[in-house]
């Protein structure tokens, strides 16, 4: 059983991480892209930029990430994770797309990483409250889904710790040691805290479904009494 104090604290953190992405600061392009010079190149100065699976993605999506004018295949939001998620992030692109269209607001990617072994995915824009509810979920599906697979080759995975990182990978790709999970907690996220008057605390809870891509609600947490 998880003490209210720890639950809390968790709740604390899934919304420091909503309030991120409105007061994340821009940052510096995609600094994990690889540059190299083209020797073959007539000007030595131009830098040619390595085609992959992001730059493949930013192309497949304009709408999402509003690459440069000039260079379709570069965005502010260039995933800066490794390729095992590169299908739950199309996926969550053709997700957001069709939400976004069927709004008519306006989206964009601001940073998609990888963070204490899971993908974060952070946006600005103006869209509906309903669209805005259902772009924050299927974000959190994208999320959770990175939470259970190898961000090497996108296998199912569980998290690891080697040494100070956490990592997301499968048997084959592990470092380090799995990091034991609370029972009852595998693959658990809180969806929501409600306050029943000053006493009685309600944590819903749901499971994420590899198998179906989806969420499924477990029974919530009651802390406290009456209310
Ligand atoms: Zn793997």
């Amino acid at each position: 059983m998880q003490a209210a104090g720890e639950v809390m604290n968790d709740y604390k953190k899934i919304r420091l991480r909503n309030h991120e992405l409105r007061l994340r600061p821009a940052h510096t392009l995609a600094r994990h892209m690889e540059i190299r010079s083209r020797s073959e190149s007539r000007s030595s100065s131009v830098a040619h930029i390595v085609r992959d699976w992001r730059t493949d993605l930013i192309e497949a999506h304009p709408d999402l990430f509003h690459p440069l004018p000039d260079d379709p295949g570069v965005a502010q939001a260039s995933p800066e994770c490794g390729e095992g998620w590169q299908d739950l992030l199309e996926r969550a692109c053709a997700r957001i797309r069709a939400a976004v269209q069927a709004d008519g607001g306006t989206f964009k990617f601001t940073q998609i990483k990888e963070k204490y072994g899971t993908a974060r995915l952070y946006w600005e824009g103006t869209l509906s409250p309903e669209a805005d509810a259902r772009v924050e979920e299927i974000i959190d599906l994208a999320e959770a889904r990175s939470a259970c697979t190898c961000e090497v080759c996108g296998a199912e995975g569980r998290l690891h710790r080697a040494g100070g990182w956490l990592m997301t990978r499968c048997a084959a790709h592990a470092q380090g040691h799995p990091v034991p999970e609370k029972p009852g907690w595998e693959n658990v996220t809180i969806s929501h805290v409600v306050a029943r008057g000053t006493k009685t605390v309600i944590v819903k809870r749901r499971r994420y479904v590899r198998e179906t891509d989806s969420f499924v609600e477990i029974d919530p947490l009651i802390i406290g009494e009456g209310g």
